[in-house]
């Protein structure tokens, strides 16, 4: 079974083959990077627009790259949400329309999902159920990966997600666009204990994330000009760290039975992040599974891996299905909405 997959909800233009058994037969990506680096972040009307173009090219790439036409594909995944509304739609529009003219099954991805599930294409010994840490440009989440469409939510930011700290401390110290590599860059030449930064929510027995403080500081530190911006970035790095590991690992305290440790998501990424994250995992006697760099920002290979593993447990979509700007990946946590977190 071969699965096209396309990503387009935030600044990658994405397409993908992927095997129902994980061989990635061919994976391409375009970035926006470029066009948005002038702002300061995505424009959503530029980032449609450059979607529109890159599409239909990297997806006849991708194909040409596997040796092999549309007729052999078995299976179209696209992302159907969250992220930018006008992204999501062309990759989705263009997944139905290729599914309907040639008579595929189509799958509607939750961006969310692509990232859950991307460690067990990496890794194909990783089995269910395992604790998630999802971090990435949106989302500061613990999850509990139990299957397919089968989340439970642990822990979710009430603010900023950890990537968009990341993007808006490298902003404040004038690093660029997109902020996470730059801050982690910059933080190698510092030294993580110059600069003061609160760790917020730290201990609380919710296993939840707040970076908005941290923020805050990091912007009083700037503007103090009494430090230097190799130490506020590995000051930064440093909290950030101290914050994700004390949550995790009061996750871990609340759950039995889980096979791994798992991080994913664009930040995950982040090289510091991860060893903290693979000393923690070994602390509590599990493995701890991180996808390689390039899965763990925005990519089609992931997307092409969730609509495999969906279309093997019978999770197909109708041609009606919608594309979500908001998309929770634990239906009892979108409920809860009202509640703050
Ligand atoms: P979401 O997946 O929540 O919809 P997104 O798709 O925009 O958001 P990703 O592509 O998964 O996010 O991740 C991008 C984020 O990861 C950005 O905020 C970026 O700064 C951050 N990031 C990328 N590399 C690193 C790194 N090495 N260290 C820290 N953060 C990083
Ligand atoms: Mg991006
Ligand atoms: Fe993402």
């Amino acid at each position: 079974t071969i699965i096209l997959g396309l990503e387009s909800s935030c600044d990658e233009t994405a397409a993908a083959l992927v095997t129902a058994d994980g061989r990635i037969l061919a994976h391409r990506l375009a970035t926006q990077e470029e066009a948005h680096r002038p702002y300061g972040g995505v424009v959503p009307e530029i980032a449609a627009r450059a979607h529109v173009e890159a599409l239909s090219p990297l997806i006849e790439a991708a194909l040409a790259d596997a040796e092999m036409t549309l007729d052999q594909v078995d299976v179209i995944a696209a992302t159907a949400g969250p992220g930018l509304i006008g992204g999501v739609m062309v990759g989705l529009v263009t997944a139905k329309a290729l599914a309907h003219a040639a008579g595929k099954p189509l799958i509607a991805v939750n961006h969310l999902e692509g990232h859950a599930l991307s460690p067990r294409l990496s890794d194909r010994t990783l089995q269910f159920p395992y604790m998630l840490l999802l971090v990435s440009g949106g989302h500061c989440q613990i999850l509990l990966v139990r299957g397919p469409g089968d989340y439970a939510r642990l822990a979710t930011t009430i603010d900023d997600a950890a990537g968009e700290a990341f993007d808006k401390t490298a902003k404040l110290l004038g690093l660029g666009y997109p902020g996470g590599p730059q801050v982690e860059k910059a933080a190698t030449q510092g030294d993580p204990k110059a600069v003061p930064l609160p760790r917020p929510l730290l201990g609380t027995a919710e296993p939840h994330f707040s970076f908005a403080g941290l923020k805050s500081a990091v912007m009083r530190a700037v503007q103090s000009g009494h430090h230097s911006t190799p130490d506020i970035a590995a000051s930064f790095q440093q909290a950030v760290i101290d914050c994700l590991i004390d949550r995790t690992r009061r996750a871990l305290g609340q759950a039995d039975g889980i096979t791994a440790l798992v991080v994913a998501g664009g930040v995950a990424a982040n090289q510091a992040i991860r060893r903290a994250l693979e000393k923690l995992a070994a602390d509590h006697g599990l493995p701890f599974v991180a996808p390689p760099l390039w899965l763990c920002t925005d990519n089609a290979a992931m997307i092409a891996w969730a609509g495999a593993e969906r279309f093997a447990v019978g999770l197909i979509d109708d041609l009606t299905v919608p594309a979500r700007p908001r998309w929770p990946l634990d239906p009892a946590a979108e409920k809860a909405r009202g509640a703050g977190v």
